[in-house]
């Protein structure tokens, strides 16, 4: 039996966007837990189209394809050419659960919502001959994780190779995110045990890690066990938080104590009244600067991540968001255009309204603006989000954000770490093309590593 599992490139993957590095930094880490599940006297392989060409000329007993939104309709393709061969087509992922009719027009079989326990059950099925055609897991757990294949993962064409999850899903719910719409129906949240998380950080190679989790720190109890017990393991690592999970001070220590480096941070909005509408009611601008210089004190860099055309954004809101994260010091900053991804709260409200522009999926990347604005038109909010990125990652204005920070080491690091980030595109690409990313682990691991606690 031989089960081929495939990411297919995005389609902003294969066009003016692509940028090697973006593509290239964490393997699919989904695919690579569902490969653990398949019995070890099978095959399986696993091929990503960001970093890999897609050899479509095999007969692969079952083929898995895990489905994006900008990668709905290069996934139909290959799932369609597998078809027609007699391969038996498993569909899953985010746009699947968003989508399923849409889907099931191009599979044997679907899965929807998380898959760890109807992707094990589809795999006896199919092996006995009674594949169904839609899989949804009837209980949610990772107690039964098995450990993961980390020797599937082919380590020289990543940046990060070192990514893990500790858990799934996320306690909060914004309306236009996918973790609201693809964990309903069960539990949203839940963690794998500290001890086996642990005992397979003990087993990955060299220092750097990162959490793939949304919210590392989203189980204040499960994360503080967690750096207790990494503490002395003398990792690197990085990873996604909430603001309001920041709010927690001796959290906050134990993570820098245990490594911890980077965090990405949904900051969202300078504006109370459109958080409040996304029922991201647990961000309070009001306490942003407070919670930027505790992270920063612990030698703990920001991404901050920024949405426009949120519903009370005026013309404006580009250039005073770009300001403040300057200001503050944020070391990278990653900006969208609020998306109503199908299955979400937002998604329907925009339907209601009429608001939505069209359905073109490979357009829902967060580049586009997909729905009408209240106070803006699409090409006013399309030109500020490129501007943002402009002026965020100008150089004048890299030294002006790096300059904030008391430390020179903290200063260079941001530095360095930006300008690595988004000025060496052409550098990234040569080492790419000579499979020479290894070389650059040790270097981000050194850059990370550095980090002080500047109190
Ligand atoms: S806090 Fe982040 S991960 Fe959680 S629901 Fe909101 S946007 Fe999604």
């Amino acid at each position: 039996m031989y089960v081929k599992l495939i990411l297919p490139a995005l389609t902003e993957a294969r066009s003016e966007y692509f940028r090697s590095i973006k593509y290239s930094l964490f393997p699919p880490l989904g695919l690579v837990t569902l490969a653990s599940y398949v019995p070890d006297s099978w095959n399986v392989s696993i091929t990503d189209e960001h970093v890999e060409t897609l050899d479509t000329s095999d007969t692969p007993d079952i083929v898995g394809i895990e489905v994006y939104i900008t990668a709905a309709r290069r996934s139909y393709e290959i799932a369609d050419a597998y078809r027609k061969k007699g391969c038996h087509v498993v569909l899953g992922g985010l746009h699947v659960t968003a989508l399923p009719k849409e889907a099931m027009a191009h599979a044997d079989t679907i899965i929807t919502g998380p898959a760890e326990e109807a992707w094990p059950r589809f795999l006896s099925d199919f092996k006995n001959g009674v594949a169904a055609p839609h899989y949804r897991s009837a209980t949610r757990t990772l107690e039964d994780l098995p450990p993961l294949r980390r020797e599937l993962i082919k380590r020289s064409l990543y940046l990060v190779p070192n990514s893990l999850v500790t858990s799934r899903g996320c306690p909060h719910r914004c309306d236009f995110c996918y973790s609201t719409s693809f964990f309903k129906g069960g539990r949203s949240y839940y963690s794998r045990r500290v001890d086996q998380v642990l005992a397979e950080i003990e087993g990955i190679p060299g220092r750097h890690l990162f959490f793939l989790d949304d919210n590392i720190l989203g189980d204040e109890r499960f994360a503080l066990a967690l750096f207790e017990g990494m503490r002395g393991m003398n990792r690197a690592c990085q990873g996604a938080a909430t603001l309001k999970s920041l709010t927690n001070a001796p959290l906050l220590d134990a993570a820098a104590r245990a490594g911890m480096r980077s965090l990405f941070i949904g900051f969202e909005s300078l504006n109370r009244a459109s958080l409040e509408q996304t029922n991201k009611h647990h961000n309070d601008p009001r306490g942003y600067n407070q919670i930027v210089r505790a992270v920063h004190d612990r030698g703990i860099m920001i991404n901050g991540s920024f949405v426009f055309g949120l519903e009370h954004d005026r013309h404006d809101v580009f250039d005073a968001t770009v300001d403040w994260a300057i200001r503050s010091g944020l070391e990278t900053a990653t900006f969208h255009i609020l998306t109503p991804y199908p299955g979400t709260p937002l998604f329907h409200r925009m339907e209601k309204n009429g608001r939505l522009l069209h359905r073109n999926w490979d357009l829902y990347d967060t580049r586009h603006a997909v729905t009408r604005h209240p106070h803006m038109s699409q090409a006013e909010i399309e030109a500020g989000y490129w501007r943002a990125y402009r002026h965020f990652y100008s150089a004048p204005n890299i030294v002006r954000s790096s300059a904030s920070h008391s430390s020179l080491s903290h200063m260079l690091r941001h530095m360095l770490y930006t300008i690595a980030w988004k000025k060496c595109d052409p550098i990234w690409q040569a080492i790419i093309q000579a499979r020479k990313l290894p070389i650059m682990h040790s270097l981000l691991e050194r850059v990370l590593g550095s980090a002080r606690r500047s109190q």
